[in-house]
C-alpha cells in the first residue's frame, strides 16, 4: 500500500481546514534557519529537516503541517552568507504571536519542529509563557537531541554536531540530491568548538563535539535505518503523549 501524502494547511481551501479543526487535529510546524551547513549540504538544511519530519509525523499522527519559519536565529556562523540573524526577542515574539494565533484559530494541540540548536532556548521560553496563557497541548521537538542514541547502533561512531552524522543522515535519505559528498573533505570542514579559542567565523562548518567522531557519512542505507529508528521513536513517545492529554477529566488548563 502507498503511503498517504502529507496535508499541507497553505493548499487547503476552508472547508478542509474546518473539518482539520472539527476533529482536533495536531498541528505540525516546522521551525528552522538559514546557516552554512559545510560545503556538502545546503544552506536550508535545517529548515528541510524540520519540514519532511513533520510531513512524515503528521501521517502517522493524522495531523496537518503548518508553513516553516526558515528565519532562526544564527550565531557562530553568523557572518557566513547567507545567514538568518536578528535580535533574539524579535524572533522570540514573532514566533510566540505565530503559536498563540493558530491555538486562538482553534488548533489546540501544536507540535513545534525545531532543527536549529541556536533557537532551542528561546522556543522553551515562548512555549512556557503560551501554555500559562491558553489551555494548549503544545510540544517543541529538537529531533538531533533524540536521534544522538541512534548513532553509535546504526554509525559506530559518536553523535557529532552541526553539519555531521545526523543532519547529513536526514538529508541523505529525505532529499539526497541536494547533498554533495564529493564537497566534502574534513581536513577543511571539519572545526572543534573550543570555549578557549573562540573563532568567528569559524575556519569550517562541520562542527563536532569530538574529533573524527560523528563525521559526515554518505550511505543511504544506514541513513535510511537511522530515520526510521528517529521517526518510531518520535511516533510512540508523541502518540503516548496525545492518548495521556485524552485522559485528563476536565481538559487542559492554563
Ligand atoms: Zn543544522
Amino acid at each position: 500500500m502507498t503511503r498517504p501524502l502529507a496535508r499541507f494547511i497553505k493548499c487547503m481551501n476552508t472547508v478542509e481546514v474546518e473539518s482539520l479543526l472539527a476533529r482536533e487535529a495536531p498541528l505540525f510546524l516546522p521551525v528552522g534557519t538559514l546557516e552554512a551547513h559545510g560545503r556538502h549540504l545546503p544552506v536550508g538544511t535545517d529548515t528541510i529537516c524540520a519540514e519532511k519530519i513533520a510531513e512524515e509525523l503528521s501521517i502517522d499522527l493524522q495531523g496537518a503541517v503548518a508553513p516553516s519559519f526558515e528565519y532562526g536565529l544564527t550565531n557562530m556562523l553568523a557572518q557566513t552568507s547567507p545567514a538568518s540573524f536578528f535580535p533574539e526577542e524579535m524572533f522570540e515574539k514573532f514566533f510566540e504571536q505565530i503559536v498563540e494565533n493558530f491555538y486562538i484559530q482553534g488548533f489546540k494541540t501544536i507540535i513545534i519542529i525545531n532543527g536549529h540548536g541556536g533557537n532551542k532556548d528561546a522556543l522553551k521560553r515562548l512555549v512556557r509563557r503560551v501554555s500559562r496563557r491558553q489551555p494548549i497541548a503544545i510540544s517543541v521537538i529538537n529531533w538531533w537531541m533524540i536521534s544522538e542514541k541512534f548513532v553509535k547502533p546504526v554509525f559506530n561512531t559518536s553523535p557529532g554536531g552541526h553539519a555531521a552524522i545526523e543532519e547529513t543522515s536526514l538529508m541523505l535519505h529525505f532529499c539526497p540530491t541536494l547533498v554533495d559528498p564529493d564537497n566534502y573533505n574534513p581536513s577543511v570542514d571539519d572545526q572543534i568548538p573550543d570555549e578557549g579559542l573562540l573563532l568567528f567565523p569559524p575556519p569550517g562548518e562541520v562542527l563536532l563535539h569530538q574529533p573524527g567522531q560523528g563525521q559526515p557519512m554518505f550511505d543511504c542505507g544506514k541513513a535510511s535505518d537511522f530515520v526510521r529508528l528517529l521517526m518510531e521513536d518520535l511516533i510512540s513517545r508523541l502518540q503516548h503523549w496525545l492518548n495521556a492529554i485524552n485522559r485528563l477529566q476536565g481538559g487542559l488548563r492554563p
